[in-house]
């Protein structure tokens, strides 16, 4: 069975550009049940011959459980649960914005590892945003482009202990 990462933030970081950067063409759709998002998607990546399952959840918005919402905040929390290592994507362009640190509130509360990536730092752009998201108390987070591809190498350095 494969060591799993699930990645996680909030809406609009980059979790899907990750995603597909690191599964490509191997993408799987995993859940056709009515009802349930088809949001989550699992595919199997490989990263400088590591293999790993990458799970890419959507949805942290409403814990309310009897919204469409709520119910995608149970299936991330769920994935996030019971991966070997969660992936907490900032936009480091952004910034720690409150919702992020309400989810980082929840990954605290659990026992997932959790590495920190913080996207969309090609180039200088997300200086700051990088250095306020090491504040979210997950140790150094991991500079990273998800849709130029820069990074790949320390992230797999910060994975390496999970995986
Ligand atoms: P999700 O909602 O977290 O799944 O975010 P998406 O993967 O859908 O990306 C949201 C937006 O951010 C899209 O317009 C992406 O093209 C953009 N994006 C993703 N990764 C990067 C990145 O590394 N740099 C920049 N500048 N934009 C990115
Ligand atoms: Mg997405």
């Amino acid at each position: 069975k494969l060591p799993v990462v699930a990645i996680v933030g909030r809406p609009n970081v980059g979790k899907s550009t990750l995603f597909n950067r690191l599964v490509g063409k191997k993408l799987a759709l995993v859940d056709d049940r009515p009802g349930v998002t088809r949001d989550r998607r699992e595919g199997d990546a490989t990263l400088l011959g590591v293999e790993f399952r990458v799970i890419d959840t959507a949805g942290f918005e409403d814990d309310d459980p009897d919204t469409l919402p709520g119910r995608m905040r149970r299936q991330t929390e769920a994935a996030v649960e019971t991966a070997d290592v969660a992936l907490f994507l900032i936009d480091a362009r952004a910034g720690v914005m409150p919702l992020d640190e309400e989810i980082a509130r929840w990954l605290r509360g659990g026992n997932t590892p959790v590495v920190v990536l913080a996207n969309k730092a090609e180039g200088r752009a997300g200086e700051s945003g990088v250095l306020e998201s090491f504040g979210l108390g997950f140790g150094d987070p991991v500079p990273f482009s998800a849709e130029h591809g820069e990074g790949l190498a320390d992230l797999f350095t910060a994975l390496l202990p999970y995986v």
